[in-house]
């Protein structure tokens, strides 16, 4: 039952709440453009799942779609702008967005993606390129 599940993560202003049924396996760090723009950040730090282990509790009236390049589509909170997960609706993974997660912390970060975009000057941590 979905309102057994602890909540995972949310959104900066609570109003977008989910729970997982199993934790992501491993956090990546993406330093490409486009999630440098979407998130306002040096880097996104993104975890893929499969898209049934999502279970939003709440907010579905607040996630928003923008399409960032042709069948990609990033979700926010329209009220705080929080991004929340990325996907290929055509795909069965959707990508959260690990830093909204309460346990973000504990999850291993395995690789970055993209470092050829990251920012010259931001000192790459020694992980492997994806
Ligand atoms: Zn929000
Ligand atoms: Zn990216």
């Amino acid at each position: 039952m979905s309102e057994a599940l602890p909540e995972a993560g949310r959104c900066l202003c609570g109003g977008v709440r989910y729970a997982l049924t199993a934790p992501p396996e491993a956090v990546f760090l993406c330093h490409c453009r486009s999630c440098q723009r979407a998130q306002g950040a040096a880097f996104n730090l993104s975890a893929p799942i499969p898209r049934d282990h999502f279970v939003l509790l709440a907010g579905a009236e607040l996630l928003t779609r923008f399409e960032s390049s042709p069948g990609k589509e990033r979700v926010f909170c329209r009220r705080c702008g929080s991004p929340i997960y990325a996907e290929r609706p055509a795909t069965p993974q959707r990508v959260l967005r690990a830093a909204q997660l309460h346990d973000v912390g504990q999850l291993p970060v395995k690789a970055q993606l993209h470092s050829d975009e990251a920012l010259p000057s931001l000192p790459l941590p020694p992980l492997p390129s994806a």
